[in-house]
């Protein structure tokens, strides 16, 4: 029995709404979508011929659902590229520490004993809390994606899954070939769930691995999903341990001839910029470096260069405590400014295309508010005392929204935010799941990782 019970009507109407689209410009006056089967069919001004429900192609006598939008904006949905949904279960459980200590005291020995029911168990509340707050898509990285992936179809939510594999150790190859396998077994069973090979990193997958690895997502005919060059120390080690900085790494081993996200990639030099391909996408999570004392690193410095594509992330709970893209593209809009010293860069469209371009870095045909795009939608309330009054959508989107402004959500049509409240999963039930697993993660203790940071 799917978690999320909404069915998608044949016809909706989202009636009488602004529509801001990736773009960032807003359409003169209100309109109607129509969205069938899934995908918005018709884009036009309110009114017009919405109740005699004959919109074309679908010819059945049914009247179409409208839902009144007047008042409310409606804009693509928002898109995590960066995430490790089931850290939720570490949400405030090492704070206050250095990246070192944030590993290897805390994350990586608990994360150690973790079991698949925990793992399903985050992966179910961290997708309550991405509905909250308007996302429609979410790339992760993590172990056990195949309980990840059951919690993706059962809830109605986009995901792009890369099942995460440490080079280090004996048996790296099996562990990659396992999760090829998981790939290969499950890459047909919804549109909406996608997979990419997810080697951790360069400094956890030395040269034999990362081939491996590469060699098996060519196989696959999928991308690569890897943190790299996240701190200066990362890049300096690789440096003098190899030679070359961690991007070179992964373009020796073939990398970037495949579609890359690059999580973080911080410190990235500007002569990595010559390695990555049209396919490379940087997800940036400010919070996680704010809080993990990361440094300035050079994304903002090289902010306007063509192939530095950036877009949101927010890493996990563990580090970031929120699952919310709009949080973290605030951030990066205000440090790009404080390190410019110039309040008329890093503008509201340029974070508006930064929140909008995970769209372009999945590649399903979603991110834009016209015919014959997937209706993967959200529906802002911005007349509210946190938002009011509207002088402009953008400003009061990336400055001042939050999910209280965002009233429904939409994945190919079918709610899984609706009336202000998440119908994709049923939130007590995830919360007394999270709640339970934690404690239990807690009392176990400390495992032994395999690896160090
Ligand atoms: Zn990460």
């Amino acid at each position: 029995m799917p978690a999320n019970k909404e069915k998608a009507s044949a016809e909706l109407v989202l009636a009488g709404a602004l529509v801001l689209d990736a773009d960032g410009r807003l359409l003169e006056g209100p309109h109607d979508i129509v969205i069938r089967g899934g995908k918005i069919a018709a884009v036009r001004p309110a009114g017009s011929d919405v109740a005699r429900g004959n919109s074309g192609a679908s010819g059945g006598p049914q009247a179409p659902e409208v839902v009144d939008c007047s008042g409310c904006v409606v804009t693509p949905g928002l898109v995590i590229l960066h995430t490790h949904a089931p850290m939720v279960l570490f949400r405030g459980f090492a704070e206050d520490m250095s990246i070192d200590d944030w590993f290897n005291k805390r994350i990586w020995p608990y994360e150690s004993r973790l079991t698949p029911d925990h793992i399903e168990a985050g992966a179910r509340l961290a997708v309550v809390e991405m509905v909250e707050h308007g996302v429609t898509a979410f790339a992760d990285h993590y172990f056990e994606a195949d309980r990840i992936a059951d919690v993706v179809l059962d809830t109605g939510i986009r995901a792009d899954l890369a099942p995460t594999v440490f080079g280090l150790g004996e048996g790296f190859a099996e562990r990659a070939d396992a999760a090829a396998e998981l790939i290969a077994r499950r890459r047909d069973d919804d549109p909406r769930l996608t997979f990419r090979m997810g080697p951790h990193a360069p400094y956890t997958c030395p040269p034999p691995a990362m081939e491996h690895i590469v060699r098996r997502a060519r196989e696959l005919g999928v991308g690569l999903h890897l943190h790299v060059s996240e701190t200066r120390a990362q890049v300096e080690e690789s440096r003098r341990r190899e030679g070359r900085t961690p991007f070179a790494a992964v373009a020796a081993a073939g990398g970037f001839e495949l579609p890359v996200i690059v999580a973080h990639g911080l410190w990235v030099e500007e002569e990595d910029l010559t390695l990555v391909g049209p396919d490379t996408w940087f997800a940036v999570s400010p919070k996680t470096y704010l809080k993990l004392a990361m440094g300035e690193g050079s994304l903002w410095r090289l902010w306007g260069d063509p192939r530095l594509r950036v877009a949101a992330g927010t890493d996990g709970a563990a580090s970031s405590n929120t699952l919310n893209p709009l949080e973290q593209v605030r951030l990066w809009a205000l440090l790009g400014k404080h390190a410019s010293g110039r309040a008329d860069r890093f503008t509201l469209e340029d974070a508006w295309r930064v929140l909008m371009s995970g769209h372009r870095a999945f590649g399903r045909g979603t991110g834009a508010v016209q015919p014959g795009w997937e209706a993967d939608l959200v529906v802002w309330d911005l007349e509210q005392p946190n938002t009011a009054p509207v002088h402009d959508v953008l400003a009061a989107i990336i400055y001042s929204a939050d999910a209280r402004n965002v009233r429904d959500v939409l994945v190919s049509g079918r709610f899984l935010k609706r009336d202000f409240k998440v119908v994709a999963v049923d939130v007590a039930e995830a919360l007394r799941q999270v709640e339970e697993a934690a404690r239990a993660v807690v009392a176990r203790g400390p495992g032994r990782a395999t690896v160090t940071y």
